[in-house]
């Protein structure tokens, strides 16, 4: 039996009562059907349900809503997809990486919105986001950033800021630049995850627990899609494969997706005398320019949450609990926030958890719908999904009820990533370029010189 409270800070501080809803009680019909009670399956329901309340929609997730990402991740509710607009735009097209950044200024805004309209206290605060150069070696990257936002438009958004004017936001040792917006927003994820869950009920969206999916089957000689379960299959028009990094481990979409861990660790409140050293009154979403991802909020309870990835990819891409924690990872994120902060020297640590990240092999994310087979997705957001989960779950209501829209245009509509690779290769690859991309890392701090962006890792991480 899995402790849900313990899953995170975000679950157990959630405020909702965790103890599971009733699993699925033999066979039933629905017009739609949701594998996952994540944000993806959880807006996703609450946009249908609001367009047409007579939609008969059934969640049917394994453990309980928020379990997976949702409820585990590092607050950040930012305009940032994994994909560059460079590389939207050589794929897709200038316009379209255009419209693409534009969809994700509005789907931060539209959290906020939608909170407010489904009465979700998620603790919704806008204060922007700050990517911080730590030495010289991350410079350029940021002057590269503000370069590409500026050729699409965006530049008026986006700041440079030399390193007085960031110790006047928040003082970070070995802060020389940081490149600021007001676009991002932090959240408290379980609050989110959990209330939108509530507001689908109030909707009329039924949610089973404790209810895995074990496989799906595709609309056929006009019979309805299914979702299998030991406790009975879900029969309905449309099937939605909400579950992101677990899809991974149903047989047919076992090599879309690779699982990689981003793990996180909390700090107790920091006291009042602490915070007028450390700054950050507007509760930015800061991250650091270096290439293995690090990313830090302040939550409303003046903690410090600080996360990063490093934990390594297992071979055959199974998913297990026990890979939520990685103790040298999380003794090196506890390093990071004493280096970034010293006067938090000897602040306690409360928590620390992790969970899988969805990455598709061509790191782009896909929102799509095929009315033939009656099978609908949205997944492959990598560390981006607290934002994009909501554009996914309008699209996807869009998509399914059969409305075009600027949503359904956009370039991640209907996208399919190649399969990884079988393994060995698939572990050798992700294995080397974890490695790589740390080697990197460490040698740009030491020398302050910035990766030169064509080591083959960087060439793999930025495909
Ligand atoms: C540690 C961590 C930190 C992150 N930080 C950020 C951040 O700060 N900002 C950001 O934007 N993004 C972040 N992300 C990514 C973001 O959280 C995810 O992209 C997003 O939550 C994905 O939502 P989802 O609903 O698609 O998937 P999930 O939240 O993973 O939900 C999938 C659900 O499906 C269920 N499920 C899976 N398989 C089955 C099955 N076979 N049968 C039944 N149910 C099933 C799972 O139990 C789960 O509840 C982070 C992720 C992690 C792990």
């Amino acid at each position: 039996m899995i402790d849900h409270a313990a899953v995170s800070f975000w679950l157990e501080t959630s405020g909702d009562d965790l103890a599971p809803r009733p699993a699925l009680d033999g066979s039933t019909d629905a017009d739609v059907a949701i594998l996952g009670a994540g944000m993806t399956g959880l807006w996703t329901a609450w946009y249908l349900a609001r367009r047409d309340p007579s939609l008969r929609i059934v969640v049917v997730e394994r453990e309980i809503a928020g379990f997976g990402a949702s409820g585990r991740n590092g607050a950040w509710c930012a305009p940032d997809l994994n994909i560059s607009m460079s590389r939207l735009a050589r794929l897709h097209g200038e316009d379209a990486a255009r419209r693409m950044q534009q969809a994700t200024y509005d789907a931060v805004d539209e959290v906020g919105r939608a909170c407010a309209e489904a009465g979700i206290d998620a603790g919704f605060h806008k204060g922007g986001e700050l990517i911080v150069a730590r030495g010289p070696q991350g410079e350029p990257a940021l002057v590269d950033s503000l370069g590409e936002y500026r050729r699409f438009g965006f530049g008026e958004r986006y700041r440079l800021l030399d390193a007085g004017e960031l110790a006047r936001r928040v003082r970070i040792r070995g802060a020389v630049r940081a490149l600021a917006s007001d676009e991002g927003a932090v959240v408290h994820p379980g609050r989110l995850v959990r209330g939108l869950a509530r507001a689908g009920e109030r909707a009329g969206v039924r949610i089973v627990e404790g209810t895995p999916v074990t496989g799906f089957r595709p609309r056929d000689a006009g019979g309805p899609a299914t979702l299998v379960t030991p406790r009975g299959d879900v029969r309905a028009a449309v099937i939605v494969l909400a579950g992101e990094a677990y899809l991974a481990e149903l047989p047919a979409l076992h090599r879309q997706l690779v699982p990689l861990w981003s793990l996180i660790v909390l700090t107790e409140p920091v006291s009042d005398a602490l915070w007028a050293e450390i700054g950050w009154e507007r509760r930015e979403i800061v991250a650091s320019t270096r290439l293995s991802v690090d990313y830090l909020s302040r939550t409303e309870d003046g903690r410090i949450l600080f996360g990063g990835r490093g934990a390594p990819y297992r071979f055959g891409s199974p998913i297990r609990p026990e890979y939520d924690r990685h103790a040298p990872t999380h003794e090196r994120l506890k390093g990071f926030v004493r280096d970034w902060f010293p006067s938090l020297a000897d602040v306690r640590f409360t928590h620390e958890w992790g969970g899988p990240l969805g990455m598709p092999r061509d790191w782009h994310p896909t929102i799509a719908f095929d009315p033939a087979t009656g099978i609908a997705t949205a997944r492959g957001y990598i560390g981006h999904g607290v934002s994009t989960t909501n554009l996914a779950g309008r699209t996807l209501a869009d998509l399914i009820t059969g409305t075009r829209s600027p949503l359904t245009e956009l370039p991640v509509v209907n996208h399919r990533s190649p399969d990884w690779e079988i393994e060995p290769f698939r572990w050798i690859g992700v294995r080397y370029a974890q490695w790589a991309i740390g080697r990197l890392d460490e040698r740009a701090a030491a020398t302050g010189r910035p990766p030169t962006g064509r080591s083959l890792a960087e060439r793999i991480a930025a495909h």
